[in-house]
């Protein structure tokens, strides 16, 4: 069975007193529904605040992490240190991470294997670029992301999975996918994983919208049926529009 999942990536924001802050305040909120919710700090408060959400029904998890286990990669964490501070989930292939530190689907495809070998649980995100839905190349874009990132996995590698479809034009404009251009797509990539895997993997794995998700739009997007939930930046640094978004699904 699928599940839901609301997931905030906070990107580059809040140091140790704003995490702090921010966290009291989700704190005071609580979920309505059967719905996983996750946020995404920074790599430097992910051990304090694993610590300030200890025993709450808030996961924390990673913006990104190496494919290497350690090494000669300055500035990089691997999935094991991750681990160490209490983090079981990170968030690959990001579109920011694509655009400014060239992360393609091939070395995206390492990141994937190491988090699985170490027992991790992967927010894998794709999605195309303006140019591609307007010469309607949306679908074959992504196929080819999430086959080239993905599909050397056995299905049971799904289990471990969580896909995110965030459109990079929606990412930050404030331009949303229209409710029915997410369930278009959302049911597209269900299909692709039909006949590249089974109709459980399809039916099981749970696949995110990201771009531009609000209190307002909220409600409109997680209703279509194969939209399970959202990752969310903007409105993740506030903890009423984030639990508004969480308790939009129902
Ligand atoms: C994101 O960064 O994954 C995202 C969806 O951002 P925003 O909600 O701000 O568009």
């Amino acid at each position: 069975m699928r599940k839901h999942v609301v997931a905030g990536n906070w990107k580059m924001n809040n140091d140790i007193p704003q995490t702090e802050a921010l966290i009291q305040d989700l704190k005071r909120h609580a979920k309505t529904s059967e719905v996983e919710v996750m946020i995404a700090p920074s790599a430097t408060n992910l051990w304090h605040a694993s610590e300030l959400l200890k025993g709450s029904d808030i996961e924390v998890i990673a913006q990104n992490m190496h494919f290497a286990e350690n090494g000669a990669f300055t500035g990089e964490i691997s999935a094991s240190m991750l681990k160490s501070v209490g983090v079981k989930t990170v968030i690959l292939g990001h579109s920011e991470r694509r655009a400014y530190y060239n992360e393609t689907d091939k070395s995206l495809s390492k990141k994937v294997n190491s988090a699985l070998d170490n027992g991790m649980t992967i927010v894998f995100c794709f999605g195309e670029e303006l140019q591609d839905r307007k010469a309607d190349m949306h679908q074959s874009v992504v196929k080819d992301q999430i086959q080239s990132a993905l599909f050397h996995l056995d299905a049971s590698a799904f289990k471990n999975i969580i896909l995110a479809y965030e459109p990079v034009w929606a990412i930050g404009t404030g331009e949303t996918a229209s409710p029915d251009q997410a369930q278009e797509m959302h049911h597209f990539i269900r299909n692709t994983l039909v006949n590249q895997y089974n109709q459980s993997v399809a039916d099981d794995v749970s696949i995110l919208y990201g771009g531009s998700v609000k209190p307002s739009n909220a409600k409109e997007i997680f209703s279509k049926q194969d939209v399970d939930g959202g990752l969310i930046g903007g409105a993740a640094l506030n903890a009423e529009d984030f639990f508004a978004i969480v308790n939009a699904i129902s």
